[in-house]
């Protein structure tokens, strides 16, 4: 019987789940063997496709792309042997003396805990050009991963992999289900596996709509794979525990729980709109499901402001439908009513669970609140963990020339918010590379890193509540937006201090710019070294014709318009 009803579900793409598990008999002699090996380090982003590669999630592939891969997925979205693959799934190293063809190295992770071992049979060059303008649709640093990859090394390579360790998790346990695992689970429910509908709830809008899931499970007699992609999902990201905790809540228990299974995929997302649409139809195959759901903007990073977005907003379902006869992967377009939230309005079928919008909107600014929220399960949940906006951290990243006004402005708005009431940590571009980037120097490389530090540990204090002001030159767009992505969605307010090169000159507080002009340093931004001003910041400041005062409480009024700061408070203190 069990047999009969797994021969229902839809073949892995290639007929077949790849497995590039040692075999637990072989693990004690490769483990020896790697321990010998000179080893690199991968991204946490290199984890989490190493771990689908592992468990067959992008079958047929079963390694990372060699150069003939590469370049056909960039070009038509083929492998080399014709299978469909649009997302170029390669892993880019720095180049490194220990990097021979045919040699064995260890893959280990940002822990040093060993992964595996690859067999390295191809080393080539990459362009993030191309990767930029074929797969991302775009050269814009704006775009999240047009920015990332900036920072990739230059090589790819490629080569056979045996995998020893498997990341592990250690929340959610029982949702944490590999490709073959969730067939078999899929196989044994209720004998509807030959409809296996896949659908990813958004990250950014993040929201369920059961009625119209429960609809859906109807209307094609099938089972719903709820497959949030949660690949690169820090520890204590709480937006994360919660979006789990209540898609469990609303499965649990409810009519027709039994058509629902609910599983987390450690997809680390692209954001390249169609092409990820596409890529990630073909996953759910592997994972069982014949049909996909696919949003209008799918797998979209939003638009950079208001006026342009990266791809049209119904290109992702158009790209799915195309291939989706030879996928095997129906397209079942999602409505369009998630467009109108946050004020959903009265007897919409919307399950919203997004953050953001309850932090902007609910129940402050007097938004409907939606039906579901009344639910005491889901009402719960949120009260545990969703703080109003003025007890959320935000991060204020001033950039500009020295001499700009940054400190002298940070300090100023450092008073102004510990009037306001919240606490703020400064993080002053100097005074850093005093002791967290001691050492580091003005090259391009020296400079993002110092960025990436600051911003690495201004995120830490943003998700735990604080105000962070980092005042920085920060010259590089693409590293300024790497810092923007480490944040949550508006926890990010890029302060451009757009004063003149002239006006800095003459200010010359430190007396560099002299001493630059007269070739003592070298390498000094504005004179002989470049800045790359913010193509959308939130606030623009002008120091010629505002006083640091003015500029400051400039900011402050933007804060309390996005409700990090509360009016109330503001009145109290003036009332004191
Ligand atoms: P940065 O941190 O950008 O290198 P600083 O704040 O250290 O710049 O130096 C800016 C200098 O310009 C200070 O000496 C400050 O007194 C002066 N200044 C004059 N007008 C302004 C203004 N409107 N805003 C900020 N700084 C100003």
């Amino acid at each position: 019987m069990l047999a009969t009803r797994s021969s229902t579900l839809i073949a892995p793409y290639g007929s077949k789940l790849v497995d590039l598990r040692v075999p637990a008999e072989s693990l004690a002699e490769l483990k020896a063997h790697a321990s010998q090996l000179p080893s690199i380090q991968i991204s946490p982003r290199s984890v989490c496709d190493l771990e689908l590669l592992a468990t067959g999630a992008f079958s047929p592939l079963d390694r990372f792309m060699g150069q003939e891969d590469y370049q056909r997925v960039l070009d038509e979205m083929r492998l080399a042997n014709g299978h469909i693959f649009p997302i170029p799934l390669t892993l880019a190293v720095e180049a490194n003396r220990e990097l021979h063809l045919d040699r064995d190295i260890a893959l280990r992770n940002h822990k040093y805990e060993l992964l595996g071992v690859m067999t390295i049979d191809e080393i080539y060059k990459w362009d993030r050009t191309e990767v930029a303008y074929k797969v991302f649709r775009t050269q814009s640093l704006s775009h999240p991963l047009v920015a990332e990859l900036q920072s990739w090394g230059d090589l790819n390579i490629s080569g056979r992999l045996q995998i020893l360790n498997l990341p592990r998790h250690y929340d959610f346990q029982d949702l944490w289900l590999t490709p073959a695992q969730t067939r078999a689970k899929l196989a044994s429910m209720a004998g509807h596996a030959e409809r296996v509908i896949a659908f990813q709830p958004h990250r950014s809008l993040q929201y369920l709509d059961q009625e119209f899931a429960e609809y859906i499970v109807q209307a094609v007699d099938g089972i719903m794979l709820l497959h949030p992609a949660v690949g690169l999902t820090k520890l204590g990201d709480i937006d994360y525990y919660t979006r789990i905790r209540i898609y469990r809540a609303l499965i649990e228990g409810r009519h027709l729980s039994d058509r629902f299974l609910l599983s987390l995929l450690p997809l680390a997302t692209r954001m390249a709109g169609p092409r990820e649409a596409l890529w990630q139809a073909l996953i759910r195959r592997n994972y069982g499901a014949n049909h996909m759901i696919v949003s209008r903007h799918h797998a979209s990073p939003g638009s950079p402001s208001e006026s342009t977005t990266f791809y049209g907003p119904d290109d992702a379902q158009e790209l799915v439908e195309r291939y989706s006869q030879e996928l095997g992967v129906m397209m079942i377009p999602e409505p369009k009513w998630h467009e109108t939230l946050p004020g959903v309005s009265e007897g919409s079928p919307a399950v919203s669970i997004a953050r953001p919008s309850i932090g902007a909107g609910y129940p402050t600014n007097g938004h409907t609140s939606p039906r579901w929220f009344a639910r005491p399960e889901i009402s719960e949940i949120l009260a545990e963990t969703c703080l109003p906006r003025h007890r959320q951290g935000v991060c204020i990243w001033f950039t500009g020339l020295s001499g700009a006004g940054k400190s002298t402005t940070a300090e100023m708005l450092t008073w102004l918010l510990l009037e306001h009431g919240r606490r703020v940590t400064v993080l002053d571009g100097d005074v850093v590379r005093t002791h967290l980037s001691k050492g580091l120097g003005f090259s391009k490389e020296d400079r993002d890193t110092n960025v990436r530090r600051i911003g690495f540990v201004a995120s830490e204090l943003v998700r735990l509540g604080g105000v962070v002001i980092c005042a920085v030159v920060s010259p590089y767009r693409a590293a300024r937006n790497q810092v923007r992505n480490m944040m949550g969605k508006d926890q990010f307010v890029e302060v451009f201090i757009n004063t003149p090169l002239e006006v800095c000159e003459a200010r010359d507080v430190k007396g560099m710019y002299a001493k630059a002009r007269r070739g003592e340093i070298k390498g000094f931004t504005g004179i002989d070294d470049p800045y790359e001003p913010p193509d959308d910041p939130e606030i623009t400041l002008d120091t010629v014709n505002y006083t640091p005062q003015e500029n400051a409480n400039f900011i402050i009024n933007y804060l309390i318009e996005q409700g990090f700061i509360t009016v109330r408070q503001t009145n109290k203190v003036k009332e004191q």
